[in-house]
């Protein structure tokens, strides 16, 4: 093969490598800040139950003392009951006392309605920080991996760049350089394999004079279509399976 074609083979396979490692180098933040968001979600969802828990005991403090003022009312009407002198005292004052029964009654179902509310509320809060645990444990894992790729990327383009000027240094004809680049800068790749009469690349079919100087492997040849660099490799035969030995 043409050395200087080998060389941009060898280019486009470093350009691309760089460019995985340079994409994985500009994604991190962004995965770190995802990572950091669901952390703060389930932080915040686990304080807002933590919250509404001690509203609702805000609220049954509340009520209890509700509930103690009427209950206090009704002892002392029925304290009063025993001094009525006429009927329609007694009448009037058993009235009161119905009354307060009543509002008793309500108080009690708002402790009943409360407590149900404190189990639910209760739930959510060990939900939220099963949750939190989660995230801890998935936060903690993947953003050192990524802190950790980034270190191993950085590296990976920076030996990239040195394999890079390395084959730029070695190229014989230095206009492959501008030619390479212009292409990749277009197609996003400037070399592409040919097989079977067709760039595989971009998949349009070459003219047999065409293909067969790629063929030869002895020249830079571009494809028509997508000016792709074309080179060739003959495409790996499957291996026939052995026949079994003979009885
Ligand atoms: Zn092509």
């Amino acid at each position: 093969m043409l050395p200087d074609l080998e060389r941009l083979i060898r280019l486009q396979e470093i350009e691309s490598k760089a460019a995985v490692a340079a994409k994985a180098i500009a994604e991190a933040p962004g995965r770190i800040a995802a990572l950091d968001a669901l952390l703060h979600d389930a932080t915040a969802a686990l304080e807002a139950a933590k919250h509404a828990l001690a509203d609702s005991k805000t609220r049954r403090s509340l009520i209890d003392k509700d509930l103690a003022a009427v209950q206090q009312r009704q002892a002392k009407y029925k304290d009063q009951l025993m001094q009525v002198k006429t009927n329609e005292e007694f009448r009037a004052m058993q009235h009161q006392i119905d009354a307060a029964a009543t509002e008793v009654g309500a108080q009690e179902e708002k402790i009943l309605l409360n407590m149900m509310e404190v189990d639910e509320i209760n739930a959510t809060i060990k939900k939220a920080e099963a949750a939190l645990k989660a995230a801890q444990a998935k936060v903690g894992t993947e953003r050192g991996g990524i802190e950790q790729d980034v270190i191993v990327q950085q590296a990976v383009v920076i030996e990239c760049a040195t394999a890079r000027a390395s084959l730029i240094g070695g190229l014989n004809d230095k206009g492959l350089v501008d030619t390479f680049a212009r292409i990749a800068k277009v197609r996003g790749t400037a070399v592409a394999r040919a097989e079977g009469e067709r760039c595989t690349v971009c998949q349009v079919r070459l003219r047999p004079a065409v293909f067969v100087n790629v063929l030869k492997n002895d020249q830079i040849v571009q494809c028509d279509s997508c000016n792709r660099i074309l080179y060739f490799i003959a495409p790996q035969v499957p291996k026939a399976p052995e026949a079994p030995p003979a009885p």
